[in-house]
């Protein structure tokens, strides 16, 4: 099915109800969610594959803007369960969110709490799945520990850990100095003195932050002409820990935090999920004149969103490699759907070229489950909706390719 461009889509009255007339086994009835509509089997191979730019009934009431209606039914993909591009962790969608959301805000209970984030378990990142049978443990013991307490029962600990790992880096960077100008590599190490001073400051009030570390160590690079030594920096300043991949900085982090009036435990709690969220990344950054048509929307999990910032496709597969692996899945999962009648072959053909372009042909998929398949639904080798697996893919390949052996093998009359 071809994307219409968001340009081209008429909203005037009567081209609204008929477009809803016309999918109404696809789209759903006000006051309910699209999904439940577009999981429904009598969807699968109906060749009725809904489309990223048309609007459900409640786009219509609300009036919503065409860009608008293309990012949510791109969100709504998600239900689906999707690895994230980057990191290859399965995304949790937005209503799985807000209920979740809902359901924590309406208690205090530790138990309960962990109880709601368990029952999310298949979404945790690996930080977090580590945190949450820390705390699960502990809380088992101490059943009278809130789940700060438990935080900050670990903080000595973890902080240990933390400055070990940290320290690795410093002294790094230390080392690099040497290849700078005397005056900057005297301001670099003036820098890592001050941060040392911070880190070890035992009061609570006391916090690094290693984004404004990094920002600052750019700032005093700012003078430096060579590229590469800049690089070097850099690459040795973002090996520091985050609380996204080290269990030690999630506890100082949120042992640590001030909260501000909000109750310390629901927010521990969101935090524990926020991260696997699915959001709208744009392939190619707006920062970098990136437009908002679907060719240039993908699926991203919060965390890899709020890491990538306004970089480049290429820096991110720089610090995140295991991304030429993960982009596959994702692509494969996305022809999954399109083969169970979810999203139309187009997007996912134009998302491939984008993500190819913009990453200068690091990432690309051959869509091999797109071409097992063909374009027909006739002679498919799958029913009822299922897709089939890698292990079933290579055997077909296999009888393929022997079958061509025997026909070549036949002796001619
Ligand atoms: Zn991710």
């Amino acid at each position: 099915m071809k994307i219409i461009p968001i340009s081209l889509i008429n909203f005037n009255k009567t081209a609204q109800r008929t477009n809803f007339r016309n999918n109404q086994n696809e789209y759903p009835q006000p006051g309910h969610s699209g999904l439940d509509v577009l999981t429904k089997d009598t969807c699968c191979f109906t060749g009725k594959i809904p489309s990223l730019t048309t609007p459900t009934m409640e786009d219509l009431i609300k009036k919503t803007k065409a860009s608008d209606i293309v990012r949510s039914n791109i969100l709504r993909l998600a239900r689906y369960k999707i690895p994230c591009p980057c990191c290859g962790h399965i995304m949790l969608d937005l209503d799985r969110y807000n209920k979740f959301e809902q359901r924590v805000m309406s208690t205090t209970n530790p138990k309960t709490l962990l109880k709601f984030i368990s029952e999310l378990g298949q979404y945790l990142h690996p930080v977090e799945a580590k945190v949450l049978d820390m705390m699960k443990s502990v809380l088992h013991n101490n059943p009278d520990m809130t789940l700060q307490d438990i935080l900050r029962s670990k903080l000595k600990h973890s902080e240990k850990k933390l400055i070990m790992q940290q320290s690795k880096t410093f002294v790094a960077l230390g080392i690099l100095s040497r290849k700078l100008p005397n005056n900057i590599a005297e301001e670099v190490k003036a820098l890592i003195n001050e941060t040392y001073d911070r880190i070890f400051d035992q009061r609570e009030t006391s916090r690094f932050s290693r984004k404004i570390f990094i920002s600052k160590l750019e700032k005093i690079l700012d003078r430096v002409k060579d590229e590469a030594i800049k690089s070097e920096f850099i690459a040795e300043a973002v090996k520091l820990p985050t609380a996204y991949n080290s269990p030690d900085a999630f506890i100082v982090k949120y042992a640590k935090r001030n909260y501000k009036g909000a109750n310390p435990d629901q927010k521990i709690a969101l935090r524990m999920l926020s991260n696997s969220l699915a959001t709208i990344e744009h392939i190619r950054p707006q920062k970098l004149k990136g437009g908002n048509s679907p060719d240039n929307l993908a699926l991203e999990c919060a965390c890899d969103n709020n890491r990538r910032n306004h970089s480049s496709i290429i820096e991110q597969i720089l610090q995140n490699p295991a991304m030429m692996i993960n982009y596959q899945r994702y692509m494969d999962r996305l022809s999954e759907l399109h083969l169970q009648g979810v999203l139309e072959k187009a997007y996912i053909t134009q998302t491939n070229k984008s993500y190819k372009d913009e990453s200068g042909g690091l990432l690309k998929s051959d869509l091999p489950i797109l071409k097992f398949c063909g374009n027909s639904t006739k002679g498919r080798k799958i029913k009822s909706g299922i897709t089939p697996s890698l292990q079933e893919r290579r055997e077909h390949h296999k009888a393929k390719l022997k079958n061509k052996k025997t026909q070549k093998n036949k002796p001619k009359r």
